[in-house]
């Protein structure tokens, strides 16, 4: 078998991959171009882990028969004598090893352990190479600056310094109903800022509302017929998707109507008017590093990829919901239809990169300015109602004053335009795939790993960049400097780099453009009074006490608001939430739950103000509380543990009172369980605005 450069590629069979643990011992086959060079070694192909998006090979050919499959890996880059190529389009004449600069002093190489980097290993490796860093494949022995891993933060357990790319819980809050959950807080408090994710519901817990919901808004209009997408909660890859029109379709619906044990979905109003290109739906795949959490620093990479179905679209019927080649655009369900088309070009196929797609755009008229500024506004205000929960897990995980990494992580996030152009979130993705070959079956039941050309731009460009921003010798800019490095100008971006690497396309948004998204953060100033009143180390849960020395100390109670009144509020809540929470290991109130009652506080006691009002009045009284002297012993206690400075609230700014576009006033002193009844018909008609482009 020969490779794409005509060299001898070692066959990897992949059949018997059964434990997990087994499949993910990282196989190192050498390859061997035309004259016998050992090409850069690639990963064996793993099975999929939980959490990860990638496809497990042999998962997808169930109906071809597993027993049957071959899978054979090739090169996509080799190193000829001395020299990296990767695709042809970068070339350096210097090993890694040998990092000097021209005047021959030695630097000291940015290790990078790469041992549980699983499928975005390739890719990895490759950026490595052309930043002329230090990988160690086999697991560090002394402590490493970046930690690459594959899944999740705890991929590698007692890590003491140095990087990590991923944050703690960011895995659990890339799940559909997390998400749902936390943009749902913020749309109460932002209506018009939050209008970007279509209207969903949780299952089973909300399919009362859902139903009567529907029926309400059928009420007002009869001729409306919307359809709606349900997606299993811990899904991916389209999987278990699937479109209704009416709730009884629901699958399977006694299960669903039965609660606690049926599997979690959420249900969601289906966008029947995307923006098509070639009379075909697509969805744009964007990377977004979220850098830092405190201070919040986001950044967008340039580039991005399309992702094409590949039968011709047409409007949701009850004759054609059935089919999924014409309304989901995963890779994964796309490439097994017979229409699917891998291209080595860039504008053309089933997977196109996004600038290929914007320029035709542009060409046909489109503000493709303002469709990206559109874009941009929807990553950070997503990671804004992200973070507050994230700064909950990353202080149970790493406890302010305890040794610990710093983490980063890379987000797939999945948009889906309007035919009026609006983009809106479908999904992130906390494991975004970062593989830059994808399979193709050469002959009945035998598939190559071949190198993806647009994968491998793009991907590539995306881990490479994010590496320069980690650079720990940023951090130590005047050392890299004398060095002959040249460290982040003031807006973030790195300027250059010492080794004449490809320009960057990662580009910071936040806090680029703070000004314009700070006063969104009101959450995340609630979320460090929780984790004020946490007491514990490693605790994400409220207890009763917790929560009465919180209110005591706020001193938000009083003769209409007793000691009594508020253990029944913490009851009421932190009942109703358990089992629903983030992580449900613990018992108490999560931060989901203390920011409802949280909510409920301020509609009481600020009545005739926006919830957003009154949310930002409550938080200025307790912030007021909690910083005078005379603040109560408790409060002392807590200090005491170390958590009142945390990082939980110190970048959250306070937000200007008087934006644009508030919301309409709630009722008075809303109920702890209000939250469904801000859906109504207004709503469900949101998304049928004009469209601006032919398709
Ligand atoms: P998964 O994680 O399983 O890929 P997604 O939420 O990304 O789940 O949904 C899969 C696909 O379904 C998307 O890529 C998109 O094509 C389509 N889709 C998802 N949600 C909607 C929606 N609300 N409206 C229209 N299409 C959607």
């Amino acid at each position: 078998m020969s490779d794409c450069h005509g060299g001898t590629v070692q066959r990897l069979d992949v059949e018997q991959c059964g434990e997990e643990d087994e499949c993910l011992v990282p196989l190192s086959p050498v390859l061997l171009d035309a004259s016998g060079v050992p090409v850069l070694p690639v990963p064996a192909p793993e099975c999929r882990t939980p959490g990860t998006e990638e496809m497990k090979i042999g998962e997808n050919l169930n109906q071809r028969g597993r027993e049957q499959h071959r899978v054979t890996v090739r090169a996509i880059g080799k190193v000829v004598g001395d020299k990296w190529e990767a695709n042809g389009n970068y070339s350096t004449g210097i090993h890694a090893q040998e990092d000097g600069d021209k005047h021959g002093k030695k630097r000291k190489l940015v290790t990078v352990d790469t041992s549980k980097a699983k499928t975005s290993l390739e890719g990895v490796k490759i950026s490595i190479r052309m930043l002329k860093w230090k990988e160690i494949p086999s697991g560090r022995r002394a402590p490493c600056d970046i930690y690459w891993h594959g899944v999740s933060f705890h991929d590698s357990e007692n890590i003491m310094s140095g990087q990590v790319n991923k944050f703690p819980g960011m895995l659990e809050m890339s799940r559909k109903i997390n998400l749902s959950r936390a943009v749902r807080i913020m749309e109460e408090l932002f209506p018009v800022e939050y209008d970007f994710y279509p209207r969903s519901w949780i299952l089973p817990d909300e399919y009362q509302q859902f139903s009567a919901q529907l029926r309400m808004v059928k009420e007002c209009d009869d001729t409306f017929n919307p359809t709606f997408i349900v997606k299993p909660d811990s899904g991916s890859q389209g999987e278990g998707i699937y479109l209704i029109r009416d709730p009884a379709e629901l699958k399977p619906a006694p299960a669903i109507a039965a609660g606690a044990q049926a599997r979690q979905a959420v249900v969601q109003e289906y966008i029947g008017k995307p923006l098509l290109v070639d009379k075909l739906k697509f969805d744009i795949r964007l990377y977004v590093l979220l850098k830092s959490l405190e201070p919040l620093e986001i950044y967008i990479a340039k580039e991005g990829l399309t992702r094409f179905c590949t039968e011709p679209y047409q409007e949701p019927s009850q004759k054609n919901l059935g089919q999924v080649f014409m309304h989901l655009t995963n890779y994964s369900l796309n490439v097994h239809s017979g229409n699917f088309v891998h291209s080595e070009s860039q504008s053309t196929g089933s997977k196109r990169t996004l600038s290929s797609v914007l320029r035709r755009l542009a060409a046909k008229g489109v503000d493709v300015k303002r469709v990206w500024s559109d874009i941009i506004a929807l990553v950070i205000k997503t990671v804004v109602a992200v973070v507050p929960q994230l700064k909950v897990y990353y202080q149970a995980d790493i406890p302010p004053g305890k040794p610990g990494p710093s983490c980063f992580q890379i987000l797939g996030f999945d948009i889906l335009l309007m035919k009026n152009l609006k983009p809106i979130l479908l999904e992130v993705n906390a494991n975004p795939s970062m593989r830059i070959e994808h399979e193709q079956e050469v002959s009945p039941g035998v598939f190559e790993c071949v190198p993806s050309p647009v994968d491998e731009e793009v991907k590539v460009a995306v881990i490479r960049d994010t590496l320069r921003l980690m650079d720990p010798r940023l951090k130590r800019a005047s050392s890299w400097r004398s060095a002959g490095g040249e460290e982040a100008a003031g807006d973030g971006q790195v300027r250059k780099h010492p080794d004449g690497v490809p320009s960057p396309c990662l580009k910071q948004v936040y806090p680029k453009y703070s000004r314009q998204f700070n006063y969104l953060r009101l959450v995340e100033r609630i979320a460090a009074l929780f984790v004020r009143f946490l007491g514990v180390k490693g605790n994400m849960r409220l207890g009763p006490t917790a929560f009465r020395t919180f209110i005591r100390n706020c001193k938000l109670s009083s003769s209409n608001f007793t000691m009594a009144s508020v253990d029944i509020l913490y009851i009421d809540i932190a009942r109703r939430w358990s089992g629903s929470l983030p992580d449900s290991r613990e018992a108490g109130m999560g931060l989901p739950a203390f920011v409802e009652a949280f909510l409920y506080l301020a509609a009481r006691r600020f009545k005739t103000q926006t919830p957003r009002q009154q949310a930002a009045s409550l938080l200025d009284m307790c912030e007021a509380q909690l910083e005078s002297p005379t603040s109560g012993p408790e409060e002392r206690r807590s200090l005491s543990c170390g958590r009142a400075a945390s990082r939980g609230g110190a970048g959250a700014p306070k937000p200007h009172l008087q934006q644009p576009g508030q919301a309409p006033p709630s009722p008075a002193a809303a109920p702890p369980a209000r939250r469904a009844s801000s859906q109504d018909c207004r709503r469900a008609k949101v998304r049928s605005r004009e469209a601006r482009v032919e398709n």
